[in-house]
């Protein structure tokens, strides 16, 4: 069984994928179609890009960055989600009697259109803008207009022990950014919750901590120069390939949009 799944492999998805893995979490992404994001003509608003990026290719290099740190990917559309415990036969333990309550630590099970049930100890659900396959864990959902979104506490936490949202289905704002920040928010969420020590994820310079003869706390690490600059040199030329070439493919149009 995986630490975590992560149902949608878009904005929100991917932030909380890099967290979890680079914690040590088991880290599986599912998604059955393509981020909103690939809809974008130019991206513009993102810290970090004074002239904008293409959105494609931002989010070829968060895959990247994803499988770098460790993630799994998996192609499916999530169809149904349910507690582990609640497919143990009924009679055979209390929790699977009529009206018992299931062991939410026993995890969760997740169906895909066609593909074999995965299961996880922790779901988090980043699947703007469907969240239909959640309705048998009964998280708590709101519908405006045509669109249901996900209630959450401020971490992201569903009513459902081991069940997260994040991003545009947990109702935050619309933007890449945004969705960004939340999907990380929610992976340090679902860090705390897997018992792992106070967890920064900084790379700090030598000295930084043990100058001061302190130990380096969990999740964070010391580099000296010459591994700085390794690892700059490989960040370098990893953009460099990244952006030689324009990307080929078109924003996806609106699907209501007839484009010929
Ligand atoms: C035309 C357009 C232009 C935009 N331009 C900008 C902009 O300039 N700047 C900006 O900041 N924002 C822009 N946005 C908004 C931005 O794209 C979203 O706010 C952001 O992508 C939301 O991130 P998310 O991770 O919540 O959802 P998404 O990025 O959409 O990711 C959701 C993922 O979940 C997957 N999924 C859904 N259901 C399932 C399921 N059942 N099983 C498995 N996977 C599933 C989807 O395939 C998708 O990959 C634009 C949006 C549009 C439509």
């Amino acid at each position: 069984m995986r630490d975590v799944c992560i149902v949608g492999g878009g904005v929100a998805g991917l932030a909380a994928s890099i967290f979890t893995a680079r914690a040590g979490l088991d880290t599986l992404v599912v998604d059955g179609g393509e981020s909103i994001l690939a809809r974008n003509a130019s991206l513009e608003n993102y810290p970090g890009f004074p002239d904008g990026v293409d959105a494609r290719r931002y989010l070829e290099l968060t895959r990247e960055q994803a499988r770098n740190a460790g993630v799994e990917f998996e192609l499916g559309r999530v169809t149904r989600a349910k507690p582990v415990d609640s497919a143990v036969p009924s009679g055979s333990r209390d929790a699977g009697e009529p009206g018992g309550q299931p062991d939410l630590e026993q995890g969760f099970v997740l169906e895909t259109e066609g593909g074999e049930p995965l299961d996880a100890r922790r779901l988090i659900a980043a699947s703007w803008s469907d969240s239909d396959y959640l309705v048998p864990l009964d998280v708590g959902r709101t519908q405006r207009g045509s669109k249901h979104f996900v209630s959450v506490d401020d971490a992201g936490r569903t009513a459902v022990a081991g069940v997260y949202a994040a991003g545009r289905l947990a109702d935050e704002p619309h933007q890449a950014i945004v969705a960004a920040g939340h999907g990380a928010k929610v992976g340090l969420a679902v860090i705390h919750d897997s018992e792992i020590n106070f967890y920064h994820d900084w790379v700090a310079p030598e000295g930084y901590f043990t100058g001061r003869d302190r130990e380096v706390p969990p999740g964070c690490e010391e580099i000296d120069d010459e591994e700085r600059r390794e690892r700059d040199d490989q960040a370098r030329e990893t953009i460099r390939e990244a952006f030689a070439e324009p990307v080929d493919e078109r924003p996806t149009m609106h699907p209501s949009v007839d484009r010929d």
